[in-house]
């Protein structure tokens, strides 16, 4: 499809067409594990990799495949792979570029679970994260080393309020000879485009913004196409001639799509995070209508955010959309069409208050989740942030006064009445 279209005719027909078979309008849910071979030789070219087409559907899916295109479209990027959630995407990612004794370079400011990841489970496999504050360049810079084989942050960073400069990250990154790996799962595609400011590749949560519905969860790694694996002799696993497959040099049999080939050939084969077509087929409909969400996503939150900055019953807002952020002026140059839906606020009264506020909202629901239509609320500190200490609780922006919102597309008057009588309850 010509990627001269508009960001709003894309996401609705990007990667799809008619059903050849049927003239099906909407992409079918292809239920199927497997797919029948013309012949022997048919079999033979798919598996040599000599010919795309679809084998299993750990590999590949038809409704798979639609997803996997109009992401990569919308991120102006040449290829992706979608997988079974946000976590499984990050290991994705990181499994073509990492070894053991290899470290990824991470930013401090990242949802908690990728935080646990990077900590600990990956440790398993002989990688390891350091992390440092990206705002911070010189340190960035003095964090890679031999073994960094990537570097890891995310555009807008959850919990809110804080927007990296991916420009300046991405040239850190260059002058490394490392790859820049976005999470972009809190701006999606239409807030922010992280491979325009240098990013090598994106990784979505497809939970979130892009289903838009609360019902499933999925991941996806859209590559740029545009690092070269072969330069450094740091990428052996793209560079290098691949024992399971006849010795096929990825990089230089595929080109720009060598990263998406590897990650399907060798990542969904081997670890199996597979998305499913059920899956992929509610986040197909959830992004015909991602600009239309989005846009009102960011309307409200910068409604609900100046309103909440006003009361007396709050101490502060983190919302970068807010005119006091010391972020707001990065949005400009990084999302120029708003700062997201998710932030946080502090409200006096502190933990009890907090506790109290969750059990008071009517309309908000009290979940550990973001990026849904509704309106959403939680207490990090006694809830997703409840083992850490209260110094690490700080550290992380989820102190015992901390209330994290991600606002829906509900009426945003009905948003802010639903606070303020929980607000009054929490701090009587
Ligand atoms: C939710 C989330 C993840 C993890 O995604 P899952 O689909 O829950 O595995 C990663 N990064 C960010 C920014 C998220 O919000």
């Amino acid at each position: 499809m010509t990627t001269t279209y508009g960001f709003d005719t894309l996401q609705i027909h990007a990667g799809a067409r008619p059903d050849p078979a049927t003239g099906a309008r909407q992409t079918p849910i292809y239920q199927s594990t497997a797919f029948v071979f013309r012949d022997a030789d048919h079999a033979a070219a798919l598996f040599n990799l000599q010919e795309v087409g679809y084998i299993y559907s750990r590999l590949t899916n038809p409704t798979v495949s639609v997803l996997q295109e109009r992401i990569a479209t919308l991120e102006g990027g040449a290829g992706a792979v979608c997988c079974s959630s946000g976590h499984a995407a990050q290991l994705l990612a990181l499994f073509p570029l990492m070894a053991p004794g290899r470290n990824v370079v991470a930013s401090t400011r990242l949802y908690g679970g990728t935080v646990q990841q990077f900590s600990n489970t990956i440790r398993k496999f002989g990688w390891s994260a350091k992390f440092v504050d990206f705002d911070d360049e010189a340190a960035l810079a003095a964090a890679i080393d031999d073994d960094t084989r990537a570097i890891f942050c995310e555009s807008i960073a959850n919990p809110g309020g804080y927007i990296t400069d991916l420009d300046a990250v991405a040239k850190i990154a260059e002058a490394a000879g490392v790859p820049l790996v976005v999470d972009n799962t809190s701006a999606t595609p239409w807030l922010c485009r992280p491979i325009e400011h240098g990013a090598t590749l994106v990784i979505h949560s497809t939970t979130k913004y892009l289903t838009g519905n609360g019902t499933v969860t999925g991941g996806a790694v859209v590559d740029s196409g545009r690092f070269d694996w072969s330069a450094s002799g740091k990428f052996p696993a793209l560079s290098e001639p691949e024992p399971a497959y006849h010795g096929l040099k990825f990089h230089e049999t595929f080109g720009p799509l060598a990263y998406t080939f590897y990650g399907i050939a060798i990542g969904l084969r081997d670890l199996g995070m597979t998305m499913n077509p059920q899956a992929a087929h509610y986040t197909l409909m959830g992004i015909e209508t991602l600009s239309l969400r989005m846009e009102r996503h960011v309307a409200n939150a910068v409604k609900v955010a100046t309103w909440l900055e006003k009361n007396p019953r709050v101490e502060s807002v983190t919302y970068a959309g807010l005119k006091s952020s010391p972020y707001f002026n990065r949005i400009e140059r990084i999302c120029p069409r708003g700062a997201g839906a998710l932030f946080t606020f502090a409200i006096k009264g502190g933990y009890e208050a907090c506790v109290k506020l969750v059990n008071s909202v009517e309309l908000f629901s009290h979940v550990a989740n973001l990026g849904d239509a509704r309106s959403l609320i939680i207490h990090p500190a006694s809830t997703t942030h409840r083992q850490l200490s209260e110094e690490a609780q700080e550290k992380a922006g989820a102190g015992p006064k901390i209330i994290r919102l991600s606002i829906g597309i509900e009426d945003a008057d009905d948003l802010i009445a639903d606070l303020d009588q929980a607000l009054a309850k929490a701090t009587a």
